[in-house]
């Protein structure tokens, strides 16, 4: 090959990788505009667990778009988890810190269900066992199967249904 050869080759090579690029950019646009779930791996089978009690209970999650997935800056603060989406009508948006992993599956399964309770339906801390503010030092499986009946009970119940369509996304914003 001769220079000019070369140079043609090298040239065609980085636009095939600025190509590369933008059509990754492109499908990951594509994929939030049709509102796909982005749940990582690891929190997919919570997911369904929470899911599954709830639409046994006849209760659909009113929901369009759900994102769980870890986030490395969590670590820099004492927070396992963050519901980044609450007061956002239909879009869930659950962060999770890495240090999630080094717990036992009851404070796990804990973390997951508290935040998506947040996010999906916008209740606060105190208003149910399972919001409470911070994780449960002890905690076994069926605390956390007496908490989510409680959920049930509550969003049956005492639950003001209006208030998943609350947009207070703004103020969200303001306080961040
Ligand atoms: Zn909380």
């Amino acid at each position: 090959m001769n220079k000019e050869e070369n140079r043609k080759e090298n040239r065609w090579f980085a636009i095939r990788v600025i190509l590369l690029l933008i059509f990754g950019l492109l499908a990951n646009l594509i994929i939030e505009a049709q509102n796909e779930d982005w749940i990582q791996p690891p929190f997919e089978g919570y997911y369904k667990l929470y899911k599954t009690r709830l639409n046994k209970a006849g209760i659909e999650l009113p929901v369009d778009y759900v994102a769980i997935r870890y986030n490395t800056n969590l670590k820099y603060t004492p927070y396992l988890g963050v519901a980044r989406g609450m007061w956002m009508p239909t879009v869930v948006n659950v962060i999770i810190s890495e240090r999630w992993n080094t717990y036992p599956m009851a404070a796990r399964m804990w973390v997951i269900f508290h935040e998506l309770t947040h996010d999906i339906f916008n209740i606060e801390h105190g208003e149910i066992d399972l919001m409470q503010a911070g994780l449960p030092e002890w905690l076994e499986s069926w605390d956390v199967d007496e908490a989510m009946d409680q959920l049930v009970r509550f969003l049956k119940k005492d639950y003001d249904w209006d208030r998943v369509k609350e947009d207070r996304s703004a103020l969200g914003q303001m306080t961040k």
